[in-house]
């Protein structure tokens, strides 16, 4: 495990825009605040959602989408620096109109509704890519 000490310094809510991609916003804003390093948490509803799931043996990943309107159960995720921008990895339990869920790594969703946290933290995160994995990893 790698790690390293870092120190949060600004926090926000935010309300995610209806008929907006929900990943996107979140890296907008980052991008327009400044802001290079941060975990959030976040709720509410989205029209449909697009899905990846990491193949481990593969190392690729396989996509499915959701045309239907879902519920954000849960989401987290954190803002980090990939390839000079802001990258938003972001997660979510999606659930339908029966309580079952889905849930994995969020690509792309519209957002019908959604309620942000953000807090930031003072150093950059930066992502490169990772041997064991091939995936684009934190560099602590
Ligand atoms: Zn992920």
């Amino acid at each position: 495990m790698h790690y390293r000490e870092v120190a949060g310094s600004r926090e926000f809510v935010a309300q995610l825009a209806h008929g907006d991609d929900w990943r996107s916003q979140i890296e907008d804003f980052a991008a327009h605040e400044g802001v290079e390093a941060a975990f959030f948490v976040g709720l509410g509803a989205v029209q449909d959602a697009t899905i990846w799931y990491y193949d481990q043996d593969r190392q690729a990943y396989d996509e499915v989408v959701f045309a239907e309107p879902l519920e954000v159960a849960s989401c987290v995720g954190n803002l980090s620096d990939l390839d000079g921008e802001p990258f938003a990895h972001t997660h979510a339990v999606l659930s339908r109109r029966d309580g079952s869920t889905l849930a994995g790594h969020l690509d792309a969703a519209t957002t019908f509704a959604g309620e942000l946290y953000v807090r930031t933290f003072e150093e950059p995160l930066v992502r490169t890519h990772d041997e064991p994995t091939d995936l684009d990893l934190w560099d602590l």
